[in-house]
């Protein structure tokens, strides 16, 4: 690695600027934004689901209007043999049509009931949901006008540092350029560390861990080595 002064230079300048990006991203603006995304989506949620059950009870009504109009019929045809009636004998066979409509009344009243007090708890339940929504349709429209002024004020030193690095990258030889950009793609910042010699031990700054016997030989024959453990590049000092 012949360029690996260029290529240090390279990686102080990119940790600016991602220290400069995860400033946006670790802002109160952006935190906000996100909260108030989550919340929009779970309140679009719950509004889709009051939906889709408020055409469930209008159904249940539709059946119930069904039900009522037979119940009058049947209720008609029995007036009809009540006034037709002419002895105690023909009203007789009354007796167990009319206790099974009383109980089918019942069981109708009993159906609507439920279906009034879903109805009311559904509608509830949409106004809440709409109500938040909007709540935070609101707060995200602040929040992202909050995030476009810090994205105002940090882009000149982002585009500076963009442009240094993007002057350095012609400098440093393409291999070398390649492992950093894999590493950094899996955020392993700093790519390139300088390897840590306490007491004759070698170690890897990165993430501490000691070298192989195999890969200090390669470390002081090459000037540098991959750390067995985080992959980043480990150079000599
Ligand atoms: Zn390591």
């Amino acid at each position: 690695m012949n360029n690996l002064d260029t290529m240090l230079a390279y990686q102080e300048i990119d940790i600016k600027l991602k220290r400069a990006f995860d400033a946006l991203e670790k802002s109160e603006a952006s935190d906000k934004m996100e909260q108030a995304r989550n919340k929009f989506n779970s309140a679009k949620k719950t509004v889709l689901e009051c939906e889709k059950s408020a055409e469930a009870i209008i159904k249940t009504f539709e059946q119930a209007s069904d039900q009522l109009t037979e119940l009058i019929q049947k209720l008609a045809e029995l007036q009809l043999i009540v006034d037709n009636a002419e002895s105690d004998d023909d009203l007789s066979g009354l007796v167990p049509q009319l206790e099974a409509l009383k109980s089918k009344v019942s069981s109708f009243e009993r159906k609507i009931v439920e279906c009034k007090s879903e109805s009311e708890r559904l509608v509830k339940e949409y106004q809440d949901a709409n109500s938040i929504g909007l709540k935070m349709r609101n707060i995200y429209n602040a929040a992202k006008g909050e995030f476009a002024e810090l994205s105002k004020a940090a882009e000149p030193e982002i585009t500076k540092l963009k442009g240094q690095l993007k002057e350095m990258e012609g400098k440093i030889d393409p291999e070398t350029m390649k492992i950093y950009k894999t590493l950094t793609s899996d955020n392993l910042y700093p790519a390139f560390m300088p390897v840590r010699i306490t007491d004759k031990t070698y170690s890897c700054s990165g993430c501490g861990m000691m070298l192989s016997q195999k890969n200090i030989s390669t470390l002081n024959e090459n000037g540098f080595c991959h750390c067995e453990t985080c992959r980043r590049v480990i150079y000599k000092v």
